[in-house]
């Protein structure tokens, strides 16, 4: 089979038609009205936050996987251990974005009653963005950081390795500020997240050079060897690929990665990555390790507030290293895209938004006009 390279042309959505057309799919593939809109707010959200990896992007994927029983319709978490401050869920591979809102919930009551709590939330279907996680518990006042796996996907080489033997595993914090929006930081811990690797197979943005490790051992940016040869009408399925994504920063994103497989993984009970045995039915998600932080327990709120915003001030007023530039702290990327994307639309490749229709038509969604 040839490889199959796609244009590089790109199509502008409005992101509230898109979002309607989104939870017809989720709809009509079985989700309730609520659970279908959740969905889609997130993945659009995650589009007008310039993250496209886990945008639209993913709605063929995801139908595919309810199709195939991988991720299920309707979950609600079940509560394995609980006390004040602390607790253990089990998402039963429900879509994350709907297991998620119920686990930060469940962090933000006992952080808000108690000043701290941590949930670990294990056998979540893919949490998405997981700067949403962070925004929703900044919106009630709380510092927050989570620590993700991602179990039964194997993508990532160790530092020194170029085998498979970690996931792209991110890790994310967030501040709450006074002005309601929150200081986020959210990265995967391999040098690209497989979301961007399959934007850029799509005729995206390309990754970044050395992203990954082919199976020779050679440093590359081409997102074949994540995903092998692909035929026009298949869904990507970076599984199949001879090579590996890289962590970020040699070995200390390496060691980053690791210690989100041993709390996101082995201490949830999602159970650390190892050899997968059968490809095809195994179920992919999320481990996360979640820790919510009242500022007040810590002293005051309002100081806390302001010992933030000086030292964003101070960072801030870093000379740019080029002239023209601009220093940016956690979450100020994301603002200024969605501004700029609520206002001119949505950029998709043409063939990402082909995939989406057909799965559209497949589950039978309307069309938008
Ligand atoms: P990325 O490389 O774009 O890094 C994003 C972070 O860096 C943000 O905090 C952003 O504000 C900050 N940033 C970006 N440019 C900056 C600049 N010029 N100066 C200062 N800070 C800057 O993110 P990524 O690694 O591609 O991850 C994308 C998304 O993928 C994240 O939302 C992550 O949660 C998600 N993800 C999810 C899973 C999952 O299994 N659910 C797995 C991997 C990644």
């Amino acid at each position: 089979m040839e490889p199959v390279r796609h244009q590089q042309t790109s199509v502008i959505l409005a992101p509230d038609a898109l979002t309607t057309y989104v939870a017809e799919i989720f709809e009509k593939a079985g989700c309730s009205q609520t659970e279908a809109g959740c969905i889609a707010t997130r993945l659009v959200g995650a589009n007008l936050r310039g993250h496209d990896s886990h945008g639209v992007i993913r709605v063929p994927r995801y139908v595919d996987a309810l199709q195939r029983g991988l991720v299920h319709a309707g979950q609600t978490v079940d509560v394995i251990t609980e006390n004040d401050v602390m607790a253990v869920l089990d998402g039963k591979f429900g879509f994350g974005q709907w297991i998620g809102e119920q686990a930060v919930d469940a962090g933000i009551e006992k952080a808000r009653a108690n000043g701290v709590a941590i949930i670990a939330l294990r056998n979540s279907g893919h949490l998405g963005r997981i700067g949403d996680w962070a925004e929703r518990a900044a919106a009630q006042g709380l510092v927050s950081i989570h620590m993700v796996n991602v179990k039964n996907s194997l993508l990532v080489a160790p530092f020194g390795g170029r085998d498979r033997r970690m996931s792209t595993s991110p890790f994310c914090a967030g501040i709450p500020m006074p002005s309601g929006i929150p200081v986020v930081l959210d990265f995967a811990t391999s040098a690209a997240a497989e979301g961007k690797a399959l934007v850029a197979l799509s005729g995206g943005k390309p990754l970044p050079e050395g992203a990954l490790i082919t199976a020779d051992g050679s440093l590359t940016n081409d997102p074949l060897h994540l995903y092998g040869p692909q035929s026009p009408d298949q869904i990507p399925n970076p599984n199949l690929g001879p090579g590996a994504l890289r962590t970020f920063g040699d070995h200390k994103g390496s060691g980053l990665n690791f210690l989100m497989e041993i709390m996101a993984g082995a201490l949830t009970g999602t159970g650390a990555n190892g050899p997968i045995v059968d490809k095809q039915k195994r179920n992919v998600g999320n481990g996360m390790l979640s820790i919510y932080m009242a500022p007040a327990v810590f002293g005051s709120t309002d100081g806390f507030a302001t010992e933030v915003r000086n030292y964003i001030d101070f960072v801030k007023s870093s000379r740019p290293a080029e002239a023209g530039g601009e220093v940016l702290v956690p979450g100020e990327k994301e603002l200024k895209t969605m501004a700029q994307r609520s206002a001119d639309g949505l950029p998709l490749s043409e063939n990402a938004w082909q995939n989406i229709v057909s799965t559209g038509d497949q589950v039978g969604a309307q069309r938008p006009g």
